[in-house]
């Protein structure tokens, strides 16, 4: 914003209808604060924050006077930079920074916030997550230096992005014929995400054309694609590569890298250091259900949906409730002759009224000209979707209802949920008390609900929540000896989340693979990124950094990116050779965060889920705060490590 800033706000005053036609569709608070950073005029945002009730756009219901107010001045302080040919203001003062913060979003923001919040921010248009080098000039060493990166998802791309500006050769494995990884792979009907898309996009590279603000799986492809272009990331990336081993070389801590084909060829890579990029979502899951194999027609996963089968007319079975079959189940209803879920445990689902909706025009044209509206709105959305409700998470000790909520504000929850679900079910109480957990809410990722429960009072829809006893030719048998006849069944049953960075072999310093140490079920490494035993290998998504209480992995991913260039830029500045975290760091970190996670809603003893071992050990989720993750990521410490 500041080289352009006011070419921006000339641009955007050229035509004063046009202006104020998309203001007209903008949101309040981005406006208002735009405004308030405009004109540093804190009198009109005191009388508009009360009628801001929290960060979401529809919690914002400000009077109609009001909001004019806040256009007009908006209108006339534009026009008065333009006119004058005023440069950018300067950023305001921390304080202000943080009654403003508090008032957009409706709630109290830490101060602690504040500079999390300007980086995610980053108000003068810089790319505030890039690592530089040290030295004046980048070091001729790094031209020797060479990282393998397997996975071209957003965790990979964000790796090869930064690996390029600091000049370091890479080269980039992936396993499938082109980019973008889960949103690739996934094709099912009703495929979006469900966390907002002005947030869940790359902060140095804002997408001011989302056409919706949750986006179908298309648009989000698109999104990842472009990024590769712009960034000219297709030279550097195999295709059609499947990494099978990586072992390490104990000497020297470089690693070599065996993939195979599809053709039945195979390769090696050798590097200096290793970065996996693979996810935790995309090794689906099938259940072992007795006779699956006699079931005699299409029976898939809805990650490797199989589009060439015609789904209309048919009666299909779908197992699984989790956000997947939320997304696909709803998109489906309509065009088959009978839809039968199988639910084995119910999940929260919660009402979002923009989760349908799309972007208007003029909220798209205030992204782009008005000055810092797109940044407070990734800001409100941040804010929305994340730590805004972290601390409600805890189990309150004294907390009188302990088997079905954590503490009050998680009870209100629960509430306010089991009302709107009873209204969406038109009453049908006995609908209802098949489709509430039992389990405190956010137990499980807290899904948006995609009209699943006006879907399950469909004609052509039925619920069943009895067990699976097996699978005959053309049916679904459940253990009371009832039989479901169908014609497709559909895996809507998840993903091998915990047995990380399976099926690859991953071989350390003294022989030992990751599969070995950790077993199927319990990843531990230091930050999620390193191990010990491992050295010169650093994880994206690792253990413990998936996100269940909200916010974007893309934040976190850009965190563990700029926390592995930092350990990149030290091996090859330092000249260190290798970097392996000591053991005793790695042990305290999981001590640390085991501790955390223990009165945390994952571990309540009534949730089953994937984001913990066999053992209640929380392994696949993070129990920290966006905001002490970006902490204990912002600066790699080498004395941490060997
Ligand atoms: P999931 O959340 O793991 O849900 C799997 C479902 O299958 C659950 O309802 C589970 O029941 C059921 N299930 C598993 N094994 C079963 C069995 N043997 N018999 C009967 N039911 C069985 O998987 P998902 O829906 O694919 O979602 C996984 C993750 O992917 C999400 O948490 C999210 O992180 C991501 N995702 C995101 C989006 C989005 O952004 N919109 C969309 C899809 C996926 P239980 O609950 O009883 O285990």
């Amino acid at each position: 914003m500041t080289t352009d800033f006011l070419a921006t706000v000339r641009e955007a005053v050229r035509d004063e209808t046009t202006l104020r036609t998309a203001l007209a569709d903008a949101e309040i608070a981005p406006l208002l604060m735009s405004l308030v950073q405009l004109t540093g005029d804190l009198d009109l945002m005191a009388e508009v924050a009360p009628h801001i009730q929290g960060p979401w756009s529809f919690l914002q219901n400000v009077p109609a006077d009001l909001r004019q107010t806040v256009i007009d001045r908006l209108v006339a302080a534009l026009q008065d930079y333009a006119s004058a040919g005023r440069a950018a203001p300067p950023r305001p003062a921390p304080e202000v920074l943080q009654t403003m913060m508090s008032a957009g979003v409706g709630q109290p923001v830490p101060a602690d916030y504040i500079a999390l919040l300007l980086e995610e921010m980053s108000f003068g248009g810089e790319d505030t997550r890039s690592v530089r080098w040290r030295q004046p000039q980048p070091p001729a060493a790094r031209a020797g230096f060479r990282v393998v990166v397997i996975g071209s998802g957003f965790g990979g791309l964000c790796a090869a992005i930064r690996l390029k500006q600091l000049g370091i050769p890479f080269e980039l494995l992936e396993k499938n014929a082109d980019v973008g990884g889960t949103w690739l792979e996934n094709t099912y009907p009703g495929c979006a995400v469900d966390t907002p898309n002005h947030f869940y996009s790359y902060s140095f590279q804002v997408n001011n054309d989302w056409s919706r603000h949750f986006s179908r799986r298309d648009e989000i492809l698109a999104y990842i694609r472009e990024v590769v272009r712009v960034h000219g990331l297709r030279e550097h990336i195999r295709f059609g590569v499947e990494v099978t081993e990586a072992a390490v070389d104990p000497a020297t801590g470089h690693w070599t890298v065996h993939w195979k084909d599809g053709q039945g060829g195979s390769g090696r890579s050798q590097c200096n250091a290793l970065i996996t990029a693979v996810g935790q979502l995309n090794r689906p899951s099938i259940p072992h259900i007795e006779g699956i194999e006699t079931f005699g027609g299409p029976a898939f996963h809805t990650a490797q949906w199989d589009s060439s089968v015609q789904l209309a007319g048919k009666r299909v079975a779908m197992i699984g409730t989790g956000a997947s079959a939320m997304q696909t189940g709803p998109s489906i209803a309509p065009e088959v002759a009978h839809l039968r879920v199988f639910q084995r445990t119910p999940h929260w689902a919660m009402n979002n009224p923009n989760y349908h909706l799309p972007v208007k025009p003029g909220h798209n044209w205030a992204l782009r000209h008005i000055p810092y509206y797109s940044n407070w709105l990734r800001f409100q959305q941040f804010w929305a979707s994340s730590d805004g409700f972290h601390a409600s998470l805890h189990k309150d000790p004294a907390w009188t209802q302990p088997a079905v909520s954590l503490n009050a504000t998680n009870h209100r929850m629960r509430e306010m949920i089991v009302d709107y679900v009873r209204g969406e079910l038109g009453g049908d109480e006995a609908l209802l008390a098949k489709c509430i957990p039992s389990y405190p809410p956010y137990g499980k990722r807290m899904l948006r609900d995609n009209h699943w429960y006006r879907m399950l009072r469909r004609d052509n829809v039925s619920l069943e929540t009895d067990p699976i006893a097996r699978v005959e030719p053309g049916a679904i048998v459940m253990r009371d000896g009832t039989r479901h006849e169908a014609d497709v069944i559909l895996f809507a049953t998840g993903f091998q989340a915990s047995k990380m960075l399976w099926p690859m072999t991953i071989r350390g310093r003294d022989g030992l693979t990751l599969r070995e140490q950790w077993g199927d079920d319990d990843p531990r490494a230091y930050l999620g990124m390193t191990a010990p035993g491992y050295p010169n290998l650093f994880m994206l998504y690792g253990p413990n950094t998936n996100l269940a209480h909200g916010g974007s992995i893309i934040f976190h991913t850009e965190c563990q990116v700029r926390y592995i260039m930092q350990a990149l830029r030290a091996l090859i500045e330092d000249g260190l050779g290798s970097l392996e975290v000591r053991p005793e760091v790695c042990e305290r970190y999981n001590q640390r965060l085991d501790e955390k996670a223990a009165d945390m809603v994952w571990t309540h003893p009534g949730v089953t889920s994937w984001y913990k071992n066999a053992r209640n050990r929380l392994t696949v989720t993070s129990p920290w705060r966006l905001l002490d993750y970006w902490a204990m990521t912002r600066e790699f410490d080498p004395a941490e490590f060997v």
